[in-house]
């Protein structure tokens, strides 16, 4: 059944200051956000929109939108007020198109520090600007366009590199009295950006965006983002993150959400606890696994369910779980909070299931 006592994170939150992108706070004890970034031409208003609703349907809580023209940051004012989450404006080279994100009511503005040309001398402009509105600044490092300065003096993206980098500009910012910051330093090797957040948490209480850039494709980069972040977030390092795929976005929204309920740092919703089957199983496992899922996909009460394909470890699992099935003989065995309800035939166990999580379901929202 569910746990008498409440979940805990592996481990107690870094202290970070807390900034607030629009309604949601990050940082500070904030719970940890998941963010994604639009693949639209942002300029196509309608196109990103669409995407933006997708996103927030999908669970997504900040959305990030490219800016590199001036037909996008035409765009950004019906952008930010018509999207659903708050909205932010991701800037590189251009600093006249942070005072467009600002002016436009984008939610926070994202600058790369590596390439934000005669960025020097319009900080004190920016920071009153970005004050005066409310709106935090990113400080977004990335491996791939790391300063020259610092490329020269490190000879590649080191951890050291790559927080220097970020703690530069934040003092660039801090000399104007501005700290409404939050820091990101990306990198496509995991092992390298956890050292380089480590050193990070360890240099600065600003919150932290956590990202491992490039990580590839979805299998590749759902692993690699995992580890990472479940390297740092198990140290209580990181406040927002954002899984980069070379998917759809919404794809990264659902592995950064599962990143997050894995570690208990988000309320577990649905949570499939099916065996990985083997020469014992008189079902098919996976077939039943991913038609229960897909039956359930959706469901927001937190719910345990069993999938389990013999006798073997089937009804323990079945019993500790809300509901669940352990198959055998070609029938289901069907478990409702630790009481056998049913023995049905295999090709009536997933609808069985899908019924039973119904009613559960309808029973807590009643509650
Ligand atoms: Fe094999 Fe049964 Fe365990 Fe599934 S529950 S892995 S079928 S022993």
């Amino acid at each position: 059944g569910l746990p008498e006592v409440p979940a805990r994170p592996l481990a107690e939150r870094r202290v970070s200051r807390r900034i607030q992108v629009g309604p949601v706070p990050v940082g500070g004890g904030a719970p940890v956000s998941v963010q994604s970034m639009t693949t639209t031409n942002t300029a196509d208003i309608g196109a990103t929109l669409q995407q933006i609703a997708e996103l927030t349907a999908s669970g997504c809580q900040i959305v990030r939108v490219a800016c590199p023209s001036q037909d996008d940051a035409d765009a950004l004012p019906v952008i930010a007020k018509k999207s659903q989450i708050p909205v932010i404006a991701d800037i590189h080279f251009q600093p006249k198109y942070v005072f467009a994100a600002i002016d436009a009511g984008c939610a926070a503005v994202r600058v790369n520090p590596g390439n934000i040309r005669q960025f020097d001398n319009r900080v004190k402009e920016i920071a009153k600007a970005a004050a005066d509105a409310g709106v935090p600044i990113r400080i977004g490092v990335n491996a791939g366009s790391l300063d020259k300065r610092l490329l020269e003096k490190y000879g590649k993206a080191t951890p050291e590199a790559l927080v220097e980098s970020a703690l530069w500009e934040c003092s660039l910012f801090e000399e104007h009295g501005f700290r409404d910051i939050k820091i990101s330093v990306k990198h496509n090797d995991p092992v390298v950006m956890v050292n380089a957040y480590r050193q990070l948490a360890a240099q600065c209480d600003y919150p932290l965006h956590l990202g491992v850039t490039e990580a590839g494709p979805a299998f590749q980069g759902t692993i690699k983002s995992a580890v990472a972040f479940g390297a740092l977030l198990s140290e209580g390092i990181g406040d927002t993150i954002r899984v980069s795929l070379s998917a759809p976005p919404a794809e990264e929204v659902k592995v950064g959400l599962q990143i997050l309920e894995s570690l208990n740092l988000r309320p577990r919703r649905l949570e499939i606890v099916s065996c990985p089957s083997c020469g014992r199983a008189q079902v098919d496992v996976y077939k039943l696994a991913d038609e229960v899922t897909a039956g359930l996909e959706g469901m927001e009460v937190p719910l345990r369910v069993a999938v389990m394909g013999c006798v073997v470890n089937g009804p323990g699992e079945a019993r500790e779980a809300d509901l669940g099935v352990a198959s055998g003989n070609g029938k289901g065995q069907i478990f409702v909070k630790g009481e056998v309800i049913a023995t049905v035939p295999e090709s009536k166990i997933v609808e069985t299931l899908i019924e039973e999580a119904m009613k559960i379901a309808a029973a807590m929202a009643a509650e």
